[in-house]
């Protein structure tokens, strides 16, 4: 597939093959109601560029739904504390374009700040501060609790490609489980807006050693990509044991043993991520650490021999 950037853009949708790189959002507003017009609209895959097979996987799924694969590459400024890497997030857009094409993408998004943003982003800050965010985003002390304005961020970046890209589906990864979780329940409650679309969550993929692919890794050096297998072991371990007490030691110990910082390592309710009270619920582990200025997170679903006692059970003493 040959891009061909000079030419100018016909937004007919039998003309995608070849992929077109859109950067401002009057340009994307034409493409995108001609898309919509056609009830073609499309399948969008949101990212921060650098790209991985992690989102490889996204795109090449979104290719197999049968329309038209919008990719977008921004790196949100409003999801970054001061004191976060906004500034040292690897960024390269030459590369991310022949990445996302090869991998099925139709049209790439590559909106600077100010189309996102055109308040500026001492206003959008405000804005995303002033978001009322789904529960999932603000009661399970995960993500939340150690990124405090995170969510926001995220919801107000996706509310404005939302408007943008005018999507029929959406693609986020399980790799993000509790920014899945919020984007699921936040699309869904503003469906009045942003219309129905379907979203759905896409495996973790990960290198050969199990460590889950991030653009971060890139930060790594050889003998921390190690430390850093301590998340997947620690998932592993917390999936041989019989209780969510004896699943968070055992996380705990391993990350110790990795000499990973703990931001949290959790067992929680499949879909609110609030600890789990009742038996038969779907689980899932999840975990946070820090190696050095890298923070790494990862999860997966997880069945303990032994859940939860519901509310209503009596639970026997134990024995002397
Ligand atoms: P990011 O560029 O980190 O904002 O991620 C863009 C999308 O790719 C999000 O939906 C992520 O959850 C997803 N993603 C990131 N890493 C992976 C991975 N290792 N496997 C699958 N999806 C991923």
């Amino acid at each position: 597939m040959q891009r061909r950037q000079s030419e100018p853009f016909d937004p007919e949708p039998d003309t995608l093959v070849i992929v077109k790189i859109i950067s401002t959002g009057s340009e994307l507003t034409k493409v995108s109601r001609k898309l919509s017009i056609e009830d073609s609209r499309p399948v969008v895959v949101m990212t921060m560029g650098a790209l991985h097979e992690g989102h490889c996987s996204l795109i090449r799924k979104a290719a197999t739904i049968g329309r038209p694969v919008l990719v977008s590459i921004f790196v949100n400024p409003t999801q970054f504390a001061p004191h976060e890497d906004f500034n040292d997030y690897p960024r390269d857009l030459a590369r991310d374009c022949k990445v996302a094409e090869d991998s099925g993408a139709d049209l790439l998004f590559t909106p600077d700040s100010d189309e996102i943003y055109p308040e500026g982003l001492k206003n959008a800050t405000t804005t995303a501060q002033r978001l009322k965010l789904p529960d999932v985003a603000t009661r399970p002390g995960l993500e939340d609790a150690i990124r405090p304005n995170f969510f926001s961020g995220v919801c107000l970046v996706v509310s404005r490609l939302l408007e943008l890209t005018k999507p029929r589906h959406c693609l986020f990864g399980e790799k993000d489980y509790q920014q899945l979780l919020v984007l699921k329940d936040m699309i869904k409650d503003r469906s009045d807006r942003f219309g129905i679309i379907e979203v759905e969550g896409a495996p973790t993929i990960r290198a050969e050693s199990g460590l889950a692919l991030s653009s971060r890794n890139m930060h790594l050096s050889e003998e921390q990509k190690d430390h850093a297998l301590g998340l997947r072991r620690s998932l592993e371990a917390a999936s041989t044991c019989s209780t969510i007490e004896e699943a968070q030691v055992r996380m705990r110990q391993i990350l110790v043993e990795h000499e990973l910082d703990i931001d949290y390592a959790a067992i929680r309710d499949a879909e609110t991520l609030t600890p789990p009270t009742q038996s038969n619920r779907p689980l899932r582990a999840l975990v946070a650490a820090r190696l050095g200025s890298v923070r790494l997170i990862d999860n997966c679903e997880i069945t303990l021999a032994q859940s939860p006692p519901r509310a209503d059970e009596e639970v026997a003493p134990p024995e002397e």
